[in-house]
């Protein structure tokens, strides 16, 4: 039987309709257009088209973006003093610093710097500790979308064993969490594993989040599993190797129009859910 096809793009256009009416009854209400801010560090042409699509998408369910872009040599004082602004302005309801930012910044001290209230993009430190304990939090972006992809095609997760490749601290790791808290059983491979390909063969669903172009072979994961591919490489390939894996797994994300497009949809979800918090 042919795989289902986990169609994030569609998820994201029917979610976007539901998140304009949804901005137009706060804004009429009588509050606030919501704010997100987006901070680019350099000029690495892949972030400024990521961060080019998340303003778009702020446009297209009616809020806002404040686009800030600093220079490449910038320092890890100039950012903090950034994110201090816009944590103080009232105005800004949600932050975005584009990963990865130039080597000599520290990344994760700017990322902790942005107020809990304020972190849509999931990236905080008490964030994670907050959402894997199962307290409220602002999920990573990416396995926040990848969860809404999954709970939306009801691909069952409790008791399923997940197989996660990488362990980075906005996509693997928050991954996990994310997954456990649903009840999977989760193992989490990274550059150090041994026998990665026993580990993904044992999988109920797979989650390709490793970076390198189909690293996960398609002779590794078994018949019926469910496939997640973050990975997006040039020529539309993924982290995973999907030759043949149509014809024999339950349900696999495309690439593109998967991952990427939920992604998206769950930080403009978040924005607009911290607008609302601030009002109450
Ligand atoms: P990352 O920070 O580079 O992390 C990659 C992870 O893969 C690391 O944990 C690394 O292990 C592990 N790894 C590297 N080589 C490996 C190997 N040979 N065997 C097993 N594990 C290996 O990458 P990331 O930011 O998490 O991104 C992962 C992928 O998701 C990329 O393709 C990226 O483009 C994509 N992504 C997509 C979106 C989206 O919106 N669609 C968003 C974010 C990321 P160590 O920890 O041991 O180094």
């Amino acid at each position: 039987m042919a795989a289902l096809i986990l169609d994030g793009k569609a998820l994201a256009m029917s979610r976007e309709q539901q998140l304009s009416e949804a901005v137009e009854e706060l804004v009429q209400s009588g509050a606030d257009i919501p704010v997100l801010a987006t901070i680019l560090v350099g000029g690495d042409p892949a972030s400024a088209t990521y961060v080019q699509m998340k303003q778009n998408a702020c446009r297209r369910v009616g809020m806002d973006s404040v686009k800030i872009e600093l220079p490449e040599n910038t320092t890890t004082k100039e950012l903090l003093e950034q994110i201090d602004q816009l944590n103080q302005d009232p105005k800004i309801n949600g932050i975005l610093l584009q990963h990865p930012v130039p080597a000599q910044i520290d990344e994760r001290s700017c990322f902790d710097a942005i107020a809990i209230e304020k972190d849509v993009d999931g990236v905080t430190t008490t964030g994670f500790g907050l959402m894997s304990m199962g307290e409220h939090a602002f999920g990573s972006a990416t396995p926040a979308g990848i969860m809404t992809l999954l709970q939306h095609f009801d691909v069952p997760l409790a008791g399923k064993h997940a197989v996660i490749v990488g362990r980075s601290p906005i996509l693997g790791k928050p991954m996990a969490a994310m997954l456990l808290n649903a009840n999977a059983t989760v193992t989490v491979c990274h550059s150090r594993t041994e026998n990665l390909a026993s580990f993904v063969s044992q999988a109920d669903i797979v989650i390709g989040a490793v970076g390198k172009p189909e690293l996960i072979k398609a002779a590794w994961i078994k018949d019926g599993a469910v496939v997640v591919d973050a990975g997006y490489h040039p020529g539309g390939i993924g982290d995973i190797d999907k030759t043949g894996l149509e014809q024999r797994v339950a349900a696999l994300t495309p690439v593109p129009g998967g991952v990427g497009p939920m992604t998206i949809n769950a930080l403009i979800s978040q924005t607009l859910s911290s607008a609302r918090i601030a009002l109450e």
